[in-house]
C-alpha cells in the first residue's frame, strides 16, 4: 500500500457523481470570468421606469440585474463631464423656465453653455417635446414629480463602484462620448477629459469592465491611435448612411469597412433595424460583424415602442437573439430582456 497517490489516482478515489461535479466546475472556471453572453446594457439606467440618466434610474438598473449600465457623457461650461443624453437640456429638465434668455438663436439650451453650479439647480424630468411639452413616453414615470438631478460622471462611477463594494456584484460601465466633433467646434476636447477620469477609476485595459463608444470614426480612431486608449471600444452606427460629423456608415458596414473597423475596435453598436429588416429578414450584418472579429451590441429595445414587424418584445428577442444571434443589447427595460434570457 502507498500513501503517495497522485491527483490523477485521488480523483480515481472520488465517487463518480463528485469526480463528475468537479469536472464540470474544472470547465466552468474560465467562463466565470468571462462576459455573460448575450449582454445586457441598460439603456439610459432603467431608462422605462424612471427619467432618463438619473442615479435613480441607474441604481434600479443596477438592482434589477443589468450587467453593464450606459452613460451618455456631455460637457458643461467649466468643462465637467455630466450624464446626458443629448447636447440641449431642454427636453428634460425645467432650464427654460429656470433660466429664460439662455437659449442660443435656434431656441435650444445647451449644457455647454451652463457651468456645473447651474446645471445642478435644474429639475430633471422624463423626456418630453419641447415644443407641445407633452412627454415622449406617456405611460413612463410622469412629468414634473419629484426630485432629480443631472449626475456628473464622477458621481455616477462613484455610485457603481460603491455598489459593487457593498453588493460584491461586478457591474460595468458602457460610457459614449456625444458630438466630439461638436464639442471639439465648440473648443471642448471631451474625450481628453473624459478618458482620463475612467482611468482614474480605474478602467483602463480590455479587462476592466468599461466599453466606451462613439457614433464618430475619426473620433474612435483617434481614442484609440492617438489619446492610447486600452479598454475596449465600441463603433456606434446609425441607421442611415451618413453621421452628422461625416461618418460613412454603409462604408464601415461593408466587409471592408468591418475589417478595417476591427483596426481600432472590439465591436459595433447598431440601429436594431440594421439587424432586422422591415420584413423580418435578418439581414447579413451579424455574420460579416462576426467574420471580422467585431462583437454586435445594436439598440434599443422599448417594450413601449417596438419596430413595427415585432408582435411582442419576446418576439424582437428570439429575432436578435436566437435568430441574428447578437451578443448584446441595449435595452431601457433591463428586466424584460433579463428575464428572457433566464427563462427555461
Ligand atoms: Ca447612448
Amino acid at each position: 500500500m502507498t500513501f503517495h497517490v497522485s491527483a490523477f489516482g485521488a480523483l480515481r478515489c472520488l465517487p463518480l457523481f463528485t469526480f463528475m461535479r468537479f469536472l464540470a466546475l474544472l470547465l466552468t472556471l474560465p467562463l466565470m470570468a468571462a462576459e455573460p453572453s448575450p449582454m445586457v446594457i441598460a439603456h439610459r439606467g432603467a431608462s422605462g421606469y424612471l427619467p432618463e440618466h438619473t442615479l435613480e434610474a441607474k441604481a434600479m438598473a443596477y438592482a434589477m440585474g443589468a450587467p453593464y449600465l450606459e452613460q451618455d457623457v456631455v460637457l458643461t461650461k467649466d468643462d465637467v463631464p455630466v450624464v446626458l443624453h443629448d447636447i440641449h437640456v431642454d427636453t428634460i429638465s425645467d432650464v427654460a423656465s429656470r433660466f429664460p434668455g439662455r437659449a442660443r438663436d435656434d431656441g435650444r439650451y445647451y449644457a455647454l453653455d451652463f457651468t456645473l453650479a447651474e446645471l445642478k439647480q435644474l429639475r430633471v424630468t422624463e423626456r418630453f417635446n419641447a415644443k407641445t411639452g407633452k412627454p415622449v413616453f406617456p405611460n413612463r414615470f410622469p412629468l414634473g414629480r419629484s426630485h432629480f438631478q443631472i449626475p456628473t460622471l464622477e458621481e455616477e462611477l462613484q455610485m457603481i463602484q460603491g455598489l459593487n463594494q457593498s453588493t460584491g456584484r461586478k457591474v460595468g460601465i458602457y460610457p459614449e462620448i456625444k458630438q466630439p466633433a461638436w464639442h471639439r467646434l465648440e473648443g471642448h476636447d471631451i474625450s481628453r477629459i473624459v478618458l482620463p477620469i475612467l482611468q482614474k477609476y480605474g478602467y483602463n485595459s480590455r479587462d476592466d469592465l468599461c466599453y466606451v463608444q462613439c457614433f464618430e470614426y475619426a473620433e474612435v480612431k483617434r481614442i484609440r491611435q492617438e489619446l492610447g486608449w486600452q479598454g475596449r471600444l465600441i463603433m456606434l452606427m446609425g441607421g442611415g448612411g451618413k453621421g452628422s460629423d461625416g461618418t460613412d456608415f454603409d462604408y464601415l458596414r461593408s466587409p471592408q469597412g468591418l475589417a478595417e473597423l476591427k483596426q481600432v475596435a472590439d465591436g459595433i453598436g447598431p440601429a436594431i433595424s440594421s439587424i432586422v429588416d422591415n420584413n423580418r429578414q435578418v439581414t447579413d450584418l451579424v455574420a460579416k460583424a462576426h467574420a471580422a472579429g467585431l462583437k454586435v451590441h445594436p439598440y434599443t429595445l422599448r417594450v413601449d415602442e417596438l419596430p413595427k414587424f415585432a408582435t411582442s418584445a419576446d418576439d424582437l428577442m428570439e429575432l436578435l437573439f436566437n435568430q441574428a444571434k447578437v451578443d448584446g443589447l441595449f435595452t431601457d427595460f433591463p428586466d424584460v430582456v433579463l428575464r428572457w434570457l433566464e427563462r427555461d
